[in-house]
């Protein structure tokens, strides 16, 4: 097998919880079944989401936790030049537009043409600045889904739930790499950093299953490889959503670091164990699953 590189990558917006840590042990696990590499990075790109500590929080979760990256930590915030070539490449080659919509001008036109197309609770964009003049108002930078190779029809394989479709342009609409307040978006950065590290395993929550149709689409716009993809299960709160920071759920309690370790394992399938941490994570690598994939 080529060289494996994994990763782990949180957004600072609060520490890690029963959920975030499923997807962390599962990244870990991975890498380590795999003879691999493992990478911890900050995903602090929306600055504005961003919790001043988290970071660190975090790191100090991750290794309680016996989770430990081969290499030092980076962090999205100091990689903007980086964003800001891959976004320079697509305007030069026409890929992206600039776009001046608000939420309810999204929404305005949508009532306009007498329907709403939703999905995840935000509107697909109607295309509405696709052919409009040159603004000198702030703008959002959109992809333009028509000239995504395969006109933006993703197929793709999950590691665990199989295979996988999205037609872009119906499901989403031109999506936004670079919003009018100059953040780049979590789809360029992700896309971006992911090739740049050499990642060729990702293992991630399912949450974020519904992005990689779009991560995948930009990662052929811009001649990346794409990497392997799989989702793990959601932890879900008593009411049944997925537990997550905007639901408040609780920070992993770190004094007992097995018992919230054998929660996630749990959720993976996997025996939880007694003892110490470093002896479960290693029963928990020669009991992982996904070991051949
Ligand atoms: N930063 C994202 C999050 O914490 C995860 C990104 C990814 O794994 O692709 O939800």
């Amino acid at each position: 097998m080529s060289r494996y590189v994994g990763r782990f990558a949180p957004s600072p917006t609060g520490p890690l919880h029963a959920g975030s840590l499923v997807a962390a042990l599962a990244s870990w696990l991975d890498a380590r079944a795999h003879g691999g590499v493992w990478l911890v990075r900050i995903e602090d790109v929306d600055t504005p989401r961003t919790i001043p500590g988290a970071d660190h929080t975090i790191l100090d979760q991750l290794t309680r936790c016996g989770l430990l990256p081969d290499a030092p930590p980076t962090w999205q915030s100091q990689r903007q030049t980086l964003y800001r070539n891959a976004l320079t490449q697509l305007q030069a080659a026409g890929r992206v537009y600039p776009c001046v919509c608000s939420r309810k001008d999204i929404a305005d036109a949508w009532a306009a043409l007498g329907e709403q197309r939703l999905r995840n609770s935000e509107l697909v964009y109607p295309g509405t600045c696709r052919n409009a003049a040159a603004t000198h108002r702030p703008a959002a930078w959109r992809l333009r889904c028509a000239l995504v190779p395969h006109s933006g029809q993703i197929d793709w394989l999950d590691r665990r739930s199989g295979p996988q479709s999205q037609d872009l342009a119906t499901a989403v609409g031109d999506f936004v790499l670079q919003r009018a307040d100059a953040c780049f978006s979590y789809q360029l950065a992700v896309v971006v950093d992911d090739a740049e590290q050499g990642i060729s395993h990702v293992v991630r929550g399912e949450d974020l299953a519904d992005n990689t149709a779009r991560q995948i689409g930009l990662q052929a716009c811009l001649n990346l490889p794409t990497p392997q993809y799989l989702h793990t299960p959601l932890v879900l709160g008593p009411n049944g959503e997925k537990l997550s920071k905007q639901n408040g759920a609780l920070a992993i309690d770190t004094t007992q670091p097995l018992q919230a370790l054998n929660h996630a394992a749990r959720v993976l399938g996997l025996t939880p164990c007694e003892g110490n941490v470093a002896d479960a994570l290693l029963a928990w690598t020669r009991q992982w699953p996904f070991s051949k994939a």
